[in-house]
């Protein structure tokens, strides 16, 4: 069956059976309940519905419906649900879910969020755009470090499974990519009253990152600069710290010594 891949929908597909092969052992998929965000026209849902117990498939083109028909004709434990992954109910499912996924591009980041906010979702192996990898992997003092570094360590352990190359996809895409891997964090690392505060406090941090903390929570938060000088001095920081030098125990000591008074 003949389909024509759709750029507005992020529509790079893989077919190589070893790298696909690679993911799903890698992913360590034996028997989990598994979540795949955009099957496609199902080359890595072959292999997922082969070693998982149960797969879910969400895919927002319905004219992918006749390839993935037959799919799910072959797999008695794969259901394939036609709507926008991002508008998807999860909390419907009682299982731990493992989520595997070539995603869509121009949704990484609202993906992202959604998984790590999904409490049962225990681990996700994406495959994203290298250079995002990246910046979510990056550490304090460099370039690539951000706010959305810091609050996937929070909720998750991180690393590069793999890089692929940008020839392994049809159609070719002009960027390479890799397959992150994470795993959800069992225990918070900070109390749950202070969660909100923590990402609000990170992500103002990072809002101009050529500022510095100061100047970015006084305009986040509307609070005097002086107060905010004078808070970081006591926590052993310069007034001119800035975000990209704080590592997320920095933030976490700083949010729980912060006083909303
Ligand atoms: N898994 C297949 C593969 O590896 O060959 C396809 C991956 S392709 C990069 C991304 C897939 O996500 C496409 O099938 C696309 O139609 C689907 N998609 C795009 N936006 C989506 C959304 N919001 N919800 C669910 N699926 C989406």
């Amino acid at each position: 069956m003949n389909h024509q891949a759709k750029k507005k929908f992020g529509q790079n597909f893989l077919r190589d059976k070893n790298l696909l092969m690679k993911i799903v052992r890698e992913s360590n998929i034996t028997n989990q309940f598994v979540i795949e965000v955009g099957p496609g026209q199902g080359a890595l849902t072959t292999f997922l519905a082969s070693s998982a117990k149960k797969v879910v498939a969400y895919e927002i083109d319905l004219t992918l419906k006749p390839i993935l028909d037959m799919l799910e004709e072959q797999f008695e434990n794969l259901e394939v649900v036609y709507q926008d992954f991002l508008e998807a109910d999860l909390s419907i499912y009682s299982e731990d879910i493992h989520v595997v996924a070539n995603v869509p591009y121009y949704i990484t980041t609202p993906i992202l969020f959604k998984l790590l906010e999904t409490r049962n979702i225990k681990t996700a192996s994406l495959m994203i755009q290298k250079e995002v990898c990246e910046r979510l992997l990056a550490t304090p003092n460099s370039k690539q470090y951000n706010a959305l570094s810091i609050i996937l360590q929070y909720h998750a352990q991180a690393s590069k499974m793999m890089d692929v190359k940008r020839h392994m996809f049809f159609p070719v895409p002009n960027v390479d990519s890799a397959v992150i891997r994470i795993v959800k964090r069992k225990e918070s690392l900070i109390e749950e009253d202070k969660e909100s505060l923590f990402i609000h406090m990170v992500k103002e941090a990072f809002r101009q990152k050529r500022k510095t903390l100061v100047n970015n929570w006084h305009q986040g938060f509307n609070v005097p600069k002086e107060k905010i000088e004078s808070f970081l001095i006591e926590q052993g920081y310069t007034k001119d710290v800035r975000a990209e030098s704080l590592s997320i125990h920095d933030f976490i000591k700083l949010v729980r010594m912060w006083k909303n008074d």
